[in-house]
């Protein structure tokens, strides 16, 4: 069993604007791990999925936190999740618009709160009690973005609007959703994920990135898994409860990640998803149907690896 920390950054399309973005994204991955590594030493694997990805929310970079893309409405609405495998408890967050630290946020309403999911006014007013920061407002080129994007909806040049999945593609270029999974040295495992969901979606829309065995699960003995992709594919398929379970039937964790990604291709069609898993004994596994997922991993005292196309490998 090797302790390990693996961060992704969202799965979606192969666009010119994520290859001029290439370098900076590797760059933030890898110091998302970094993160997730240093609090791993200090702490456990709880520790280091919440460092990893509270990292990612802040530094804008990503569809998380402070870059968090737009609603129909031009606003933001945040999701996340955290899931600690020794017990499966678990908390999460939904529809958070004033304040970026969305998985600290999570982890608060699992060890502070007797509930598992705040949504909203009420997720705030914990986020007031804790006195985490609030958002500046969304970013200057998510801005710009959502002008552009609305002005292609309004025109009917662009929409994820499909009552056929199947035939609904993975809007937002790089996706850029982010998550991590985490084993420590005590064999605890543990997810993590965090959102602002997809462009232009419905205000209150919410995705699988908050629900257990959809967008995170993680569970001692078994496997830790976060993922991304269409919220509405991912949620229906409980993606990460399925590659958990993969991984009891005896499969390694590439092995039951690209299982659980084909099934889900195989009834919602290419462009869905993408997951990153790690198992009880420390093998990781990341799978996905899309053009790219920015995905990373490193063990104490080992190398970062990073990658972004599906010709790189990592595991
Ligand atoms: N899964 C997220 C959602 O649907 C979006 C993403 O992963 O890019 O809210």
């Amino acid at each position: 069993m090797r302790p390990v920390v693996a961060v992704h950054g969202g799965a979606g399309r192969l666009s010119m604007r994520l290859k001029e973005r290439e370098g900076r994204l590797k760059r933030e991955l890898r110091s998302a791990v970094e993160e997730g590594l240093r609090a791993l030493a200090s702490g456990n694997a709880l520790d280091a999925v919440v460092e990893a990805v509270s990292y990612m929310e802040e530094c804008g970079e990503f569809n998380a936190g402070r870059g968090s893309v737009l609603n129909l409405a031009g606003e933001v609405e945040m999701d996340a999740a955290v899931m600690w495998g020794p017990d499966l408890s678990f908390g999460a967050v939904a529809a958070v618009r004033r304040f970026w630290n969305t998985v600290r946020l999570a982890r608060a309403v699992m060890e502070e709160t007797d509930h598992i999911l705040l949504v909203g006014w009420g997720a705030e007013k914990l986020a007031e009690a804790l006195g985490l920061e609030e958002m500046e407002g969304p970013l200057p080129r998510r801005v710009e973005e959502y002008r552009r994007l609305r002005s292609k909806f309004l025109r009917g040049e662009w929409s994820y609007w499909s009552r056929n999945l199947k035939l609904a593609s993975l809007y937002a270029g790089e996706g850029d959703t982010v998550g991590a999974v985490a084993l420590d040295k005590d064999g605890n495992l543990a997810a993590s994920a965090s959102t602002g969901g997809i462009w232009l979606k419905l205000p209150g829309r919410v995705g699988d990135t908050p629900l257990p065995g959809a967008g995170v699960y993680a569970e001692n003995g078994l496997g830790a898994a976060s993922a991304t992709g269409r919220g509405e594919v991912i949620a229906r398929s409980l993606l990460c409860k399925v590659a958990c379970d993969l991984l009891g039937g005896g499969l390694t964790a590439q092995r039951a990640a690209e299982e659980a990604i084909r099934r889900v291709t195989e009834r919602f069609g290419e462009n869905t998803a993408g997951l990153i898993l790690v198992s009880a004994r420390g093998d990781v596994g990341f799978a996905f149907n899309t053009q790219v997922m920015l995905r990373a991993l490193g063990s104490p005292g080992g190398e970062v690896r990073v990658a972004i196309y599906r010709e790189e490998g990592l595991a």
